[in-house]
């Protein structure tokens, strides 16, 4: 019955029978009246929780003024947006897009232009085993996740994968075609394995050395949702190109590259798309910008992560599970011998949405606001369906 119902949906995945109405925060509901609690919101993309005021009204204010004007045109929230970006960080232009895949796709073609003007041509990308950067042709090729590598072929070439935070093999790697390397600060859907920090260094002093670019995937982990605007700048370097995505825009199909200016070397026709900028979801963009840099709101991101995260140890402990990664709002605990997929599962039973990007690990992504007595909430469900999972030895 509630098969047919969704079969006009083309099968991309498994979904469960749940169709979703409504959201508020840190909660969802769906057709039949059930709250969730969402510990997943949109794939760390509602970065506000579910509806925030304050993308619904500048959506709704800019609905009502401009909504397209297409990028053959300049339009004002597109201008200010990119103006508070590059004012926040080391890149002076912006290229706004509509998804992830299609920011790394930008940032790619813009390594590859640079390669011709400056590198005598050379396209090479380093990335990463497990990487993730999207589910383009290019970005597939990009991404190290070993069930793709023999999807869709043949994939794009000019992509060599090395092991992450290991520099040798990235110098191994490196060749006169090399044009960049190209890295998730944290590696999220390989399970949320951050990059250390001496390795972020290190790219950027090796990058320099041998005149090629530095590019960071900062999709997942940017817009505050590792406890910095951009986990970069834990490292404190400064990369020459960087993708955003995912939270930008509050919920809103919106994504970004941003490049310095000496990089930034396109020329008309080389890059575009009819929906970019479009002042509406810039409009969403500048409203999230905003609430993300408000004064305090990164303190409390980080404050909510740190309780998150011993929470999440606490449980470990109890349960004789494994360990938390990842900074921020971003984190993951090893569930050792208890299966993560068939976990989630169970917790969405229990109204509670939580991701498994691997059999032994769930992440955490809750919204950048995500209420303290969700986190007590979210983590009593845990324990009730961990105490079931592992029957504790008789006393
Ligand atoms: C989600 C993600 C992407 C892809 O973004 P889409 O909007 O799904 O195309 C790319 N890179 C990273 C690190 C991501 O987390």
């Amino acid at each position: 019955m509630s098969a047919d119902r969704y079969r006009p949906l083309m099968e991309i995945t498994h979904r469960p029978p749940i169709s979703f109405v409504e959201g508020s925060g840190d909660w969802l509901v769906d057709r039949e009246g059930n709250r969730y609690l969402d510990f997943v919101q949109g794939w760390a993309v509602n970065c506000l929780g579910h509806c925030p005021p304050v993308v619904t009204v500048a959506l709704a204010r800019q609905s009502a003024r401009l909504v397209n004007c297409s990028p053959a045109y300049y339009n004002e929230p597109a201008r200010e947006l990119a103006a508070a970006l590059t004012a926040r960080s080391c890149f002076d232009r912006i290229f706004f897009c509509n998804s992830g895949a299609e920011a790394n796709e930008g940032a790619i073609k813009l390594a590859r232009k640079w390669g011709l003007r400056h590198r005598a041509g050379a396209y090479g990308i380093i990335t990463f085993d497990h990487g993730f950067h999207g589910r383009t042709l290019a970005t597939m090729s990009a991404s190290g996740k070993p069930q793709w590598d023999r999807l869709f072929e043949p994939k794009v070439p000019g992509f060599i994968k090395v092991a992450y935070n290991n520099l040798e093999a990235v110098g191994r790697a490196c060749t006169t075609e090399t044009v960049a390397v190209m890295l998730e600060p944290v590696q999220g859907e390989a399970g949320v394995y951050p990059a250390d920090t001496r390795f972020l260094q290190g790219l950027r002093e090796f990058t320099r050395e041998r005149n090629i670019l530095l590019i960071v995937d900062e999709i997942q982990t940017g817009m505050g949702r590792c406890g910095t605007l951009f986990d970069h700048e834990r490292a404190g370097i400064e990369p020459d190109i960087m993708t955003l995505g995912k939270g930008m825009g509050g919920g809103v199909p919106l994504a970004a590259m941003a490049a310095t200016e000496a990089v930034a070397c396109f020329e008309p026709g080389d890059q575009g798309g009819t929906f970019n900028g479009s002042a509406l979801m810039a409009a969403a963009g500048l409203a999230v910008l905003e609430a993300i840099t408000a004064p305090g709101f990164l303190e409390g991101v980080r404050s909510r992560g740190a309780r998150l995260r011993q929470r999440l140890e606490a449980l470990s402990a109890k349960h004789h599970l494994g360990e938390v990664r990842g900074h921020g709002l971003l984190l993951a605990l090893n569930l050792q011998q208890v299966n993560a997929t068939d976990l989630a599962a169970r917790a969405l039973k229990n109204h509670l949405l939580i991701n498994a990007p691997r059999p032994d690990t769930l992440r955490f992504m809750p919204a950048l606001n995500v209420a303290e007595e969700s986190i007590e909430r979210m983590v009593e469900i845990l324990d009730r369906l961990l105490g079931e999972a592992i029957p504790t030895p008789s006393h």
